[in-house]
């Protein structure tokens, strides 16, 4: 993309401010910086003084300033090659406290983790360096990645910069408000249920997850395996391509990544291709569906069915099952993901005074983890308990399967599914803090596409008139991710 590049002449007030509008995208960027009009330390200077003024909306655990201005210095000494510049040269990224950046803290916002420091780097951040991006800081979000609100979190709350008396929604309620308030350009946050997309459409912005496989998981700490991917937030889908051609992609380390060839998503964008694309009545219908959130929608499908898509109703009969199936499947194999945290192997130890092993072990993790997180574990290791286990972990396997046929089935015949990505916009903080049937029911239209394994985004179109934003959903199959982001270019548009 050409973009007029103009020299500062003078030196005004606010030195970073025009550094941080003077760009739109990682292309926009690019042009700055290959016409000399900004350099990587500039960029990195105006991204830090904005975490500086949005201190309080506590989004980042740890800005890793000295650090970003000594690596954008050592990028700078290249700026007169362009030829030798990352596909990601200059960009300034947020991570999620929950992938490991060797040798800096990782916690996954855990006070069993404390004092933890990663030993190597995450697959996904290790590719985002070897094309020069400058990771800024690291992420607030709720502990382990469990919740929806950033309530649960040992670093207290972060505030959605909208309105601060709402939540940013969660698990990856930093990354998404790290984006929203323009303290980074794009920023990495992990999806087991709908962690990047529901705080994505509570804030503003993109969120999405690619399908299960597409991005390695090396380097992850583990809520879910079965569910979880790293997932790109952005401010359009450009920026979300780049990076994610970047960042997926087969693994040695990670025997459940695709080996399928990554397609460069950029130039794959089709903006003209016609979808056919599914409805499920049922998630338009459900009672708890914000009306004003149904009737945008609505009013979007024909919109994009007079652009010449085709969108049709499907039934499908299990979206009452697939909040109980996520929740009785993912606490199953939290409880067993984490029971590695014990005081021996990582972070924090209880310092009591302790008789047994066992003793250590159940001081350790009582003080170490928060309500949350407990809450979950206890529920996994019941439902796979003896006696419980084929009522409960076997037959959510069950369901999942039959929602896994379903899906295929559905793919056969369309290209896209689009559903609400919640049903009510951003609520206050406490509003839904002590009942979590509540909060885990508002997980009601992400979780799917974890259960399934498939691709889906979030898309940033519709405001309500409490002020809030919200989006709508999209999926794909799995790697079928060209065709979401080149329908998500078109509806953005629009
Ligand atoms: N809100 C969901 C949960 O609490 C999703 C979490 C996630 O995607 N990490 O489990």
């Amino acid at each position: 993309m050409k973009t007029e590049c103009r020299k500062r002449t003078s030196k005004p007030t606010d030195p970073y401010a025009p550094v941080l509008y003077s760009h739109h995208s990682i292309s926009e960027l690019r042009s700055k910086l290959s016409c000399g009009e900004l350099s990587c330390t500039d960029i990195t200077n105006g991204y830090l003084l904005q975490i500086e003024r949005k201190k309080h909306l506590n989004a980042f655990i740890e800005v890793f300033g000295e650090e970003a201005l000594q690596r954008a210095r050592t990028l700078d000494q290249k700026k007169d090659h362009p030829t030798s510049w990352g596909k990601l040269y200059g960009v300034v990224i947020g991570i999620k406290d929950v992938l490991c950046y060797k040798d800096h803290h990782v916690g996954a916002s855990s006070g069993i983790l404390k004092g933890y420091t990663a030993i190597y780097n995450a697959t996904a951040i290790q590719r985002l360096m070897d094309e020069d991006a400058i990771i800024i800081g690291n992420l607030n979000c709720d502990e382990f990645a469990m919740g929806s609100s950033n309530e649960h979190s040992v670093h207290g709350r972060v505030l959605n910069a909208i309105d601060e008396s709402r939540v940013p929604g969660g698990s990856s309620g930093g990354s998404a408000v790290a984006v929203q308030a323009d303290m980074c350009m794009v920023s990495l946050g992990s999806d087991t249920g709908g962690s990047v997309r529901q705080p994505a459409d509570f804030c503003g912005i993109i969120g999405m997850k690619p399908g299960y496989g597409r991005i390695s998981r090396y380097g992850l700490l583990a809520y879910a395996s079965s569910f979880d991917q790293i997932g790109i937030f952005s401010k359009n889908i450009d920026d979300l391509a780049q990076v994610l051609s970047v960042i997926a992609g087969q693994d040695a380390f990670d025997s459940t990544c695709s080996s399928a060839a990554v397609p460069d998503y950029t130039t794959e964008i089709n903006p003209e291709e016609k979808y056919r694309i599914a409805y499920f009545p049922q998630s338009m219908e459900h009672p708890s569906l914000d009306p004003e959130i149904k009737k945008n929608i609505q009013d979007w499908m024909g919109e994009m069915k007079a652009k010449g898509h085709s969108i049709e109703p499907v039934d499908f009969e299990y979206l009452d099952h697939v909040v109980p199936t996520y929740y009785v499947l993912t606490t199953a194999e939290a409880s067993s993901n984490l029971s590695r945290y014990d005081g021996i192997k990582f972070g924090y130890r209880t310092s009591q005074k302790t008789e047994s092993l066992n003793e250590l072990y159940k001081k350790t993790r009582s003080e170490g983890f928060g309500k949350e997180v407990k809450r979950r574990i206890m529920l996994g290791t019941f439902v796979l308990s003896t006696g419980y286990y084929d009522a409960y972990y076997a037959k959510a396997q069950q369901v999942r399967r039959l929602i896994t046929d379903k899906t295929n089935s559905i793919f056969s015949q369309y290209d896209l599914i689009v559903m609400p990505t919640t049903p009510a916009t951003a609520f206050k903080f406490g509003e839904k803090s002590n009942d979590a049937v509540e909060m885990f029911l508002g997980d009601l239209y992400t979780v799917y596409a974890n259960l399934a394994g498939i691709a889906a985004i979030s898309l940033p179109l519709f405001k309500h008139s409490n002020g809030m934003p919200f989006g709508v959903q999209v999926m794909s199959d799995r790697l079928q991710e060209t065709k979401l982001l080149s329908f998500s270019t078109q509806a953005m548009k629009s």
